[in-house]
């Protein structure tokens, strides 16, 4: 067999990823390698198919039971023998195990680094003729990395003393420069090739999102994905509580994790989640580590995390299948506070000395600030995170809540020179939060404390939300017109640059979403591109819970976790492939002969008693997405995009020339008639707001501020194309204009949702 051979025939794909096959072949030739990719990258793979050509064993160092039992029991599922050998077995057992080992039943054995150097394990090793040695969350050997572990250090000397020295693969996460030198030397590794693939992930949808209530927004967006299994992750426990709680009392199937509960009670949960008994999980960053389970659907920060290194490793939990999943953070100016909080209340190793702690210090409030910075900012999010990590990115990724909001440009600059008065009046000795309640003419405690009243530019913006006046602050900050102190105060002072504002050489813009409302609670942006309910159709979706139940049904069966079964792309794969032969059904990713041989019969017979033996389509679009949508998005107006389970509106070409259009429509009454075409069980309800963004988009419309407040208008483009401004009655009896669809205006948009039926 060859190694395409193996990736088909145990692991049942088609293809090896970026990056995988580069590893795989200088492992094959006994080259050691060292491989750094994002979680889900698939690093596994890099050396389970070596393995599996290789002669005799392979040795995986692993830092975590849970880890391995959860990859011990997918090479079970996938045909491959594998064993663990850790604590949570008993002597007896591991005795048994090595001795099975020893005997050449397994190709792979899974260990804990502790357990290298034990005379048990010593004898197997004697005894077993290991050609790999592979070290999982390989940054665990560096004292610089998060997670050091003692053990780990032991794995060179276990390598020393073999009869024969094996190839070994090494295989991280996280990439910083100090800690891939000390991997590589730690573990002694020989001229290795090394590997380092983009961070990446283009299955995640990255938002950020400002909601009144956050509880109000959580529950609604959990109850909207019902079907999917997500983690909420919480700045304290008594947060988690708190949603917790919310959630329980909801009827929602959820658990929760902190380091305050029981070990026992822990143990539970985190069980109850991974094996999708409850599959919602609300919990702190205890929670987390060595958790492979691959059909997390969003991943939820209730509270801003403390620096991007912790946001991006809890985020990229979601989606580790390779489908899309969301990843949204619910900021709230609160946020920055709380995590000052908590970075005062952070112990510092005692081992430190004043100079180093302090610089530590330093370090986690500028990671926080940048945090803060993420949180606030309007360009591509996507792009902001992959250059923290030091990485080329395109300027936007349409696949982030800031590249599919809508925005408008304000020119902001007689506000920027207002900034730049009172920093200058308050001579640098203030931080954002001071400044801006003194323009706001805010009257707190701590600002007639400090006597800001007295001060020429106190209220000088009052009327201006607090958001607004902070961003014109961040802008500001981005282009160096202000200067932050890189203490924990961050004083804002000007920068030599500002001058050129105050003498009218320079403008400040900034961005502001238009599409902000309370009423997108958990939808739109946040759902992302290419997610299941865009790509099946409301059949498709129909035989995916089918198939979900049945997978459900065999994991409590087997007692493993459905994931472990197929995962979530699998099953898509089946409704778009609709196999109804075993050789069809081979043709599904993640189906390899072993799953084949085991649950085949049963998903097929689903599928053929669905399908009637009709080759039916049950997707959108004209050809066949592929599994995993990394290649193929589909064409769709912008506006599609999913709501719960239900799929994007549309009406028919039929429905269109029928409908009666008439004089004049408001957006949202338009938006609401056409809406009665649908079939609400299925599809989703099309928004006002929907039609005017993309009336904004495309320049038939504005949003203006004039004398202070907000106004629609009508672009000369949007005249031509029949709309027009007219005055109504608003619910307070004041009368103000509006923009109405005449008949001409009308017909183009509904033409925009046309489509023919699936
Ligand atoms: P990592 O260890 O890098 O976080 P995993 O090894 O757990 O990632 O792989 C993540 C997911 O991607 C798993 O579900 C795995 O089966 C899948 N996967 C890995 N390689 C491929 C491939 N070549 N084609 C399709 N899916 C793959």
């Amino acid at each position: 067999m060859d190694r395409y051979e193996v990736l088909k025939k145990y692991f049942g794909y088609e293809a090896f990823r970026k990056g995988q096959e580069f590893l795989i072949d200088a492992l094959l030739k006994g080259r050691d390698v060292l491989g750094i990719m994002p979680t889900g990258a698939g690093k596994s793979i890099c050396y389970q198919v070596p393995a599996l050509l290789m002669p005799g064993v392979t040795v995986v160092v692993s830092p975590l039971i849970s880890l391995m039992k959860d990859q011990v029991a997918a090479l079970n599922q996938a045909g491959v023998h594998a064993a663990y050998i850790n604590s949570s077995l008993s002597e007896t057992q591991i005795k048994k195990a090595l001795q099975l080992a020893a005997g050449g039943q397994y190709k792979i054995v899974y260990v804990a680094p502790e357990r290298l150097l034990t005379f048990d394990f010593m004898q197997f090793a004697r005894l077993a003729e290991i050609s790999m040695v592979t070290v999982d969350e390989a940054h665990c050997i560096s004292q610089w990395g998060q997670d050091f572990r003692p053990g780990y250090r032991k794995i060179a000397d276990f390598v020393r003393s073999l009869p024969k020295r094996p190839v070994i693969g090494a295989f991280t996460a996280t990439a910083t420069e100090i800690v891939r030198e000390d991997i590589a030397e730690a573990l002694g590794l020989s001229d290795p090739q090394i590997l380092v693939t983009g961070f990446d992930r283009k299955n995640l949808c990255f938002s950020v999102e400002t909601p009144k209530k956050k509880d109000g927004w959580v529950l609604q967006y959990v109850r909207g994905h019902a079907s999917e299994s997500g983690v909420i992750y919480c700045a304290t426990r008594k947060n988690v509580e708190t949603v917790y709680r919310l959630l329980s009392e909801n009827d929602i199937p959820v658990t929760k994790y902190h380091a305050g509960l029981a070990n026992g009670e822990r143990k539970q949960n985190q069980e109850d989640f991974i094996y999708d008994r409850k599959p919602v999980m609300v919990a702190t960053n205890a929670f987390g580590m060595g958790i492979d389970k691959s059909n997390v659907r969003y991943v939820i920060h209730y509270n801003m995390p403390q620096s991007m290194e912790n946001y991006y490793q809890e985020a990229g939990r979601a989606g580790r299948d390779g489908e899309p999943a969301a990843c949204i953070l619910l900021y709230s100016a609160q946020d920055l506070v709380i995590g000052r909080f908590l970075l005062e209340g952070k112990e510092q190793s005692p081992e430190l000395t004043g100079e180093e702690a302090q610089a530590l210090r330093r370090q986690d409030e500028e990671r926080l600030r940048g945090m803060d910075m993420y949180c606030t900012t309007t360009d591509c999010l996507r792009q902001y995170i992959l250059r923290y990590f030091g990485e080329e990115a395109k300027d936007r990724c349409e696949n982030c809540s800031n590249c599919l909001a809508a925005f408008e440009e304000l020119d902001v600059t007689e506000e920027a020179k207002q900034v730049i008065a009172c920093v200058e009046e308050l001579k640098g000795r203030y931080g954002i939060n001071v400044v801006v309640g003194t323009l706001l003419g805010e009257n707190r405690a701590k600002l007639r404390e400090y006597g800001v009243s007295e001060y020429p530019s106190y209220g000088k913006l009052k009327g201006r939300s607090q958001p607004e006046v902070k961003e014109i602050i961040r802008r500001m900050t981005e282009e160096e017109l202000l200067t932050v102190s890189g203490d924990k105060y961050g004083l804002l002072g000007t920068a030599p640059k500002a001058r050129a504002v105050l003498d009218g050489d320079k403008t400040v813009c900034i961005r502001r979403r238009t599409d902000r409302t309370d009423e997108s609670f958990g939808e739109s942006r946040s759902a992302g591109k290419n997610r299941r309910p865009e790509l099946l159709n409301s059949r498709g979706l129909e035989l995916f819970e089918l198939l979900r139940r049945l997978r459900a049904k065999i994991a409590r069966e087997e007692s493993v976790p459905p994931y472990l079964i197929f995962s979530d792309r699998t099953l898509t794969d089946l409704c778009v492939k609709l196999p109804f032969t075993g050789e069809e059904m081979l043709q599904v990713s993640g189906v390899g002969e072993s799953k084949l041989a085991k649950y085949g019969e049963r998903f097929l017979k689903t599928v053929r008693s669905f399908a009637k033996g009709e080759r039916e389509k049950l997707y959108f679009g004209e050809e066949a997405p592929a599994a995993g949508l990394r290649e193929k998005a589909l064409e769709k107006p912008s506006g599609e995009r999913k709501k719960g389970g239900k799929g994007a509106f549309y009406i028919t070409p039929q429905q269109a020339k029928t409908f009666s259009y008439c004089e004049k429509y408001l957006i949202p009454e338009l938006a609401a008639v056409l809406s009665e075409f649908r079939d609400p069980e299925t599809m989703k309800k099309l928004s006002g707001a929907e039609i005017f963004r993309w009336l904004q988009q495309e320049g038939y419309v504005e949003q203006k501020r004039v004398s202070g407040r907000w106004q629609k208008l009508v672009s000369e483009k949007g005249r031509a194309a029949g709309l027009f401004l007219a005055a109504r009655t608003g619910k307070n009896g004041t009368e103000y204009e509006d923009i109405y669809c005449g008949e001409q205006a009308q017909r183009m948009i509904a033409g925009r949702y046309v489509r023919t039926k699936d």
